[in-house]
Order: C-alpha cells, then sequence, then structure tokens
C-alpha cells in the first residue's frame, strides 16, 4: 500500500498566484463548489505552473460522478470514455476535462489477464485518487478558493529536485497497468527535464515489451504527443535507450541504424521537428512518420529488380505499412500524406517538362521539399537537386519556363 501523507502548500511556498489559472476553469470550478462538490485543478497545469511553464490545458477533478458533472452543466457538458468515463464541459468555447475521484486501483474490477486496467470506473475520495494517478509531480490538486496545492504523494519537492518518481513502490506494477506510462514518462523527461529515477529506468528496461498491450491507435498518438513536445531529439534517444522505438519499428529501426547516413537524417528531422515547434510553426506526424520510415523504404525499394522507381516505391510502400500494422496502427490519412511525400521524391529528379510545374505546384510540395533538403546528405546527386529546386522557387513563371521547358515550347505556353 502506498503510503500517504498529506502536505499542504500556501501561495507563499509555492508562489503560483490563482489567476496564472485559467478563468474558464475558475467559472466551472466555482459552479461545482457551488453545488457543494469538490473540485480542484490537477495533473499537468499544476506540475507546469510550478516549473514555470505554460500549461497548455487546465484539467479539474472532482468528487461529482460524471453524471452529476451532466447535471450541473447540462447541454455545455458531454460524457465521454469507456475505459475512464469523464466529462467534457465547454465554457466560453474552451473544453475542459473535469474527471471524478479515481478509486482504489485494488477494487478495479476489469483487469486483463496480462494485468493492464481495461475498465476503470470505480469512484473514491482524493486521497485514493492521488494514488492512481502516474506520477508523484502529477498528483498535485489547486485549491482556486484559498490558493493552497495539496500534495499527497511528495510531488512538490519531486519537482524542486527535478525528479520524476512513479507513485507507489512497484514501478514494474505501474507500468503494466498501463504502458501508456512508459510513453508519458519519455515525455516528461524530455519535455520538463525531470528525471525518471533509478528505479524506474530497471523497471523500463524489465518491462518494454508491455508496450504491445496498449491499443495501437492510441499507441500512435500518444507516440505523435511524445514527438511534438519540443524534444524531439532527447525523445527519440530515450525511446531508443528503453528499447521501445527498435520494438515498435524493428525494420525502420534496423534500417535507421545500418548506416551513419541515415542516423544523420533522422537526427535532423528530430531537430528540424523540435526548431519548428520552437518558433510556433505547425508540424504534423505525416512528416516525421516519413522519416523515420524512409531508410527502410529505400534499402527495400533497392532489393526490387525489374521495376520501374514508382513501382519500386509503391511496392515498397504497401510492405511498411503492411509490416507495421502489427505493432502500431498508422491512420490512413497520414499514410495517405507519407505515400505522397515519398513519390514526391521521385518527381523531384524531373527538372525538365511541364511536370516541374505539377511538382512545384502539388499540395504537399512544402512537405517533400523541406523533407528533400533534410536527405542532403545522401549524395552529391541530391545535394544538386536541393540546390535546383531551391533556386527554382526564387524565379519569376517566366523564368522559370526558360529554365524547365525548352525554347519552342516555352512561345507556345
Ligand atoms: P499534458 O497535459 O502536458 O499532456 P498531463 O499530465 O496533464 O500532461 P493528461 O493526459 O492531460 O496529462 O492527464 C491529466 C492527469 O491525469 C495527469 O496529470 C495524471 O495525473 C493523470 N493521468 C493521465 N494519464 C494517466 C495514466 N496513464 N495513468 C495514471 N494517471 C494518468
Ligand atoms: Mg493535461
Amino acid at each position: 500500500m502506498t503510503k500517504i501523507k498529506l502536505q499542504t502548500y500556501n501561495i507563499a511556498q509555492h508562489g503560483i498566484s490563482v489567476e496564472e489559472i485559467s478563468p474558464s476553469a475558475r467559472v466551472i470550478i466555482t459552479q461545482l463548489l457551488d453545488e457543494g462538490f469538490e473540485a480542484y485543478i490537477v495533473g499537468g497545469a499544476v506540475r507546469d505552473l510550478l516549473l514555470g511553464m505554460h500549461p497548455k490545458d487546465f484539467d479539474i477533478v472532482t468528487n461529482a460522478t460524471p453524471e452529476q458533472i451532466k447535471h450541473v452543466f447540462k447541454k455545455d457538458c458531454r460524457i465521454i470514455g469507456r475505459r475512464f468515463k469523464l466529462a467534457h464541459v465547454y465554457h466560453n468555447r474552451e473544453l475542459f476535462e473535469v474527471a471524478t475521484y479515481r478509486g482504489k486501483a485494488e477494487n478495479v474490477k476489469h483487469k486483463a489477464v496480462k494485468g493492464h486496467i481495461i475498465s476503470d470506473n470505480v469512484y473514491g475520495n482524493i486521497e485514493e485518487d492521488a494514488t492512481r494517478r502516474d506520477f508523484s509531480c502529477n498528483a498535485l490538486y489547486f485549491d482556486i478558493e484559498n490558493g493552497n496545492i495539496l500534495d499527497y504523494c511528495g510531488g512538490v519537492e519531486d519537482i524542486q529536485k527535478s525528479k520524476l518518481r512513479f507513485i507507489g513502490d512497484n514501478d514494474s506494477i505501474r507500468i503494466i497497468e498501463d504502458p501508456v506510462r512508459l510513453i508519458r514518462a519519455i515525455r516528461f523527461q524530455a519535455k520538463l527535464g525531470l528525471q525518471m529515477t533509478e528505479e524506474m529506468q530497471q523497471a523500463f528496461l524489465k518491462e518494454y515489451k508491455t508496450i504491445s498491450n496498449v491499443s495501437l491507435i492510441r499507441l500512435f498518438d500518444e507516440l505523435v504527443k511524445l514527438f511534438h513536445c519540443g524534444n524531439a531529439v532527447d525523445a527519440y534517444r530515450l525511446l531508443n535507450q528503453f528499447k521501445i522505438f527498435p520494438y515498435i519499428f524493428p525494420h525502420a529501426s534496423d534500417a535507421i541504424t545500418y548506416n551513419d547516413n541515415n542516423m544523420q537524417f533522422i537526427q535532423n528531422a528530430l531537430k528540424s521537428t523540435d526548431a519548428r515547434i520552437k518558433h510556433g510553426k505547425s508540424v504534423t506526424p505525416i512528416f516525421l512518420f516519413a522519416c523515420f520510415l524512409w531508410p527502410l523504404l529505400e534499402l527495400k525499394a533497392e532489393h526490387i529488380q525489374k521495376k520501374s522507381n514508382y513501382e519500386k516505391y509503391t511496392i515498397a510502400t504497401n510492405e511498411i505499412f503492411e509490416m507495421c500494422r502489427h505493432k502500431i496502427t498508422i491512420p490512413k490519412i497520414i499514410q495517405i500524406g507519407i505515400r505522397n511525400i515519398w513519390m514526391l521524391q521521385l518527381r523531384f529528379d524531373v527538372i525538365r517538362g511541364k511536370k516541374v510545374f505539377a511538382t512545384l505546384e502539388n499540395p504537399r510540395f512544402r512537405a517533400a521539399y523541406d523533407f528533400l533538403l533534410l536527405r542532403k546528405g545522401e549524395s552529391k546527386h541530391i545535394q544538386k537537386l536541393c540546390d535546383w529546386w531551391t533556386h527554382i522557387q526564387t524565379l519569376s513563371k517566366t523564368k522559370q519556363r526558360e529554365l524547365i521547358l525548352p525554347k519552342r515550347r516555352q512561345k507556345k505556353r
């Protein structure tokens, strides 16, 4: 049993003022309090504020059941989820997750044979809720009425020491219960600089294969969140350190580590993703997944004989998606995007004739061109193509025509 000892920190001790909490979240909490329920800001928002960061959302927890929450907020509330039932409450067009205190893990009835929790709608009190959370830094409750932080698991002290620690005394069980925690831990270390404890690292190396118990689409979503956390370089390093990346993408991982060029290519892709996020530019999972699987595509295409390059890529692409399917669900729309980026790499070889215009006008041109730039180190030929496609974009339409089309055709156009 996890020992519980409540420590309360007031504003003078923790330094977060109530004004730093989203006004809409405060309205929702106040409404719940007015109805006689308990309600707090919980989890990531309190943690991020303590770390001096801007929370991306404000999660709320209460002793009201989802049905009671629905009763309070009526049409502004929707109950979602099966595994964990929770309420989505809208205020001023903003969405807030309002969860009900979870009860003791021992009371959870639906565990799969492998130990992961498949249904968990047992409600409890705040203390029980705290022990059901994943890391001490995520089990902090902010009371907007008096500005106090309630800390049942030593999270404030851990944050002060930059420590990422599982709640409870058996890290392996916490991973087995919900293996997504492996990826969450890596995200919190990469994004927030919190260091995993030694015990956690040992447990990771022992239990990394449990990741296969996570639903394949949830795994994709969590990986996307991880790689878009702003520190994809560290995220990738940690995923490899704990054998998770090679476990999910065995063939792609072999292809990446096959030579230094490929490894450098991936590093460049990760760095470019981080730089885009830092500068507030948009990112898409299509790009990064196209990068992760690219060395494998090249390797596979090389081994297909007596086919055009286009056919080789098509066959290899189909094979790759089929191979991935067993370990992770890459949504169809993402697969289409990846395929487009790859096929455009072949189109970049064509630098004469009308097809050049079609390439420039392709909706995926920008992403495919950025992808090409990352491949610069591949060969002299690719380097030349990078320069050529960079140059052509700087020219006026007339100059582009002069460069691309034979003299006769230029007149006709
Ligand atoms: P961020 O919002 O930055 O992704 P977060 O910690 O708020 O981080 P959420 O997914 O929003 O992550 O979850 C809110 C809270 O719910 C967490 O802080 C944690 O207390 C709890 N939680 C989320 N996922 C899990 C999990 N897999 N196991 C246990 N508790 C979890
Ligand atoms: Mg959150």
